[in-house]
């Protein structure tokens, strides 16, 4: 890694805090060249997880995907501004990644994933749960809605 300011590699670590149960950590760095400080996160990835789709395609997780699909969820919430959202959906998305790594989990199919978003949403905006699943899944009824939610919200 190299200086943002002066581009020179005699970087040191100055201080660092484990964040977010452990799969998180900040580092502040400081460079001897030009005495610059600056602040770097590694975070671990999710991005070795491999994804099913319906037609048996396999495909790289994706936190851009997922993510996006969180706040498309939330942005429609009337008391939801744009900034607030983005950071909810951030963190919604960061916690799925974790739950992802911490379970060991190498494949999942799309299905499963929506189920695990829809229950990770759905307990603190389940407005934005609602419309998430509306989003994926189509059914005849409001009752045939009804039973597939609670059914995903037993498990
Ligand atoms: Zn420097």
């Amino acid at each position: 890694m190299n200086c943002p300011f002066c581009n020179s590699d005699q970087i040191v670590v100055r201080n660092s805090r484990p964040s977010r149960k452990n799969t998180q950590i900040w580092r502040r760095r400081q460079c001897l060249t030009c005495n610059g400080i600056f602040t770097t996160r590694e975070k671990m990835t999710a991005s070795f997880i491999v994804v099913e789709k319906k037609d048996g395609h396999h495909m790289q997780f994706a936190h851009s995907k997922l993510f996006a699909s969180i706040y498309r969820s939330l942005i429609e919430h009337k008391y939801n501004d744009f900034g607030n959202s983005a950071s909810t959906a951030q963190d919604l998305t960061q916690k799925i990644e974790e739950f992802l790594i911490y379970k060991k989990i190498k494949l999942i199919k799309t299905k499963d994933l929506c189920k695990l978003t829809f229950r990770i949403i759905a307990k603190n905006y389940p407005d934005a749960a609602i419309r998430y699943y509306i989003y994926f899944n189509h059914h005849s009824s409001v009752s045939e809605y009804l039973r597939q939610i609670k059914k995903i919200l037993a498990v």
